[in-house]
């Protein structure tokens, strides 16, 4: 890594604490739920492809996820869904958004070791009060300067805020756990990345590892001190 870094970005969701884990149990019991109702057998596919033809006017988090959820029991059960089921489901985005945050082992340390030398930031995409909910709760707010919550994390999501910060693209690291979010735009801007991985990655977020000098890939958070410090 350079020494030019003077501002480094974490990534929330799967990097500084538990994310995508509770969608998948989330889909589970969305799956548990509509089953008796549907002939469907690929619930959790019709889903994942809800989701994406949403997108574009949901945007990410758990809010889009829950109508996502909604649009995909009324499409498979061909509108018969029983109201006691949409409410069953209503309560299980109800219950992610509920959720208290679990910080990934680590995160801490390496927030406290890093803020001394660097601007520290968050850059996460997802539903705003959600995620300036999980920031409080979280208490590591005294270690970052700024909070952006992104609606893409593209490249000209990433020029835009390195503009409004004032930052020059070789200053700017990125650390997260998608490979297609945190790490291949913002080596396209001519930034640095580091990815971090999490134990399971959304099918949305599935990249190939980049060869490029702007890149790092370690295995867990804490190895960022190795380089950085
Ligand atoms: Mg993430």
């Amino acid at each position: 890594m350079t020494k030019d870094i003077k501002v480094i970005a974490f990534d929330a969701d799967d990097t500084l604490w538990d994310n995508e884990i509770y969608f998948r149990e989330a889909e589970q019991a969305f799956k548990d739920l509509i089953q008796p109702y549907t002939s469907a057998t690929n619930i959790v596919d019709t889903l994942f492809n809800t989701e994406l033809q949403n997108l574009p006017i949901y945007g990410y988090g758990i809010k889009g996820f829950t109508l996502s959820m909604v649009e995909t029991a009324v499409k498979l059960t061909q509108g018969d869904l029983p109201p006691h089921i949409t409410h069953q489901i209503l309560d299980i985005g109800k219950s992610m958004l509920n959720r208290p945050v679990q910080l990934i082992d680590g995160v801490e340390s390496v927030l406290d070791a890093l803020h001394k030398d660097y601007r520290l930031m968050v850059a996460t995409k997802g539903d705003l009060l959600d995620q300036q909910r999980k920031v409080k709760q979280s208490q590591l707010m005294q270690y970052f300067k700024h909070v952006e919550v992104m609606s893409d994390k593209k490249e000209n999501d990433y020029r835009q805020i390195l503009q409004q910060q004032n930052i020059a693209p070789k200053e700017f690291l990125m650390i997260g756990n998608s490979l297609k979010s945190d790490v291949l735009p913002v080596l396209n801007i001519d930034a640095h990345a580091v990815h971090v991985p999490y134990a399971i990655t959304w099918l949305h977020e599935h990249a190939e590892v980049p060869q490029h000098p702007n890149f790092l890939a370690v295995e867990k958070i804490t190895e960022i001190l190795n380089v950085m410090r």
